[in-house]
């Protein structure tokens, strides 16, 4: 179900860029000592921006 997929980032691939913060809709990342950091998973409702426009693939969409 698309209302309990959730983002996990690879903190090795994320190079901090901010398209994932600037892109997802509710809000669920934060940047953090330069990383994406996952803030409010439960918020997330699944449209897999993050997943496809992160230029580091460093999202998977757990679902
Ligand atoms: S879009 Fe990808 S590389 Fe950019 S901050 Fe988000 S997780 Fe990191
Ligand atoms: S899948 Fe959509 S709602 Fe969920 S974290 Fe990514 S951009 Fe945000």
């Amino acid at each position: 179900m698309a209302d309990k997929a959730y983002p996990i980032v690879d903190s090795k691939k994320c190079t901090g860029c901010g398209t994932c913060i600037s892109i997802c809709p509710m809000e669920v990342f934060i940047l953090e000592k330069n990383k994406a950091k996952v803030k409010k998973p439960k918020e997330c409702i699944g449209c897999r921006a993050c997943e496809s426009q992160c230029p580091a693939q460093a999202i998977k969409i757990v679902e």
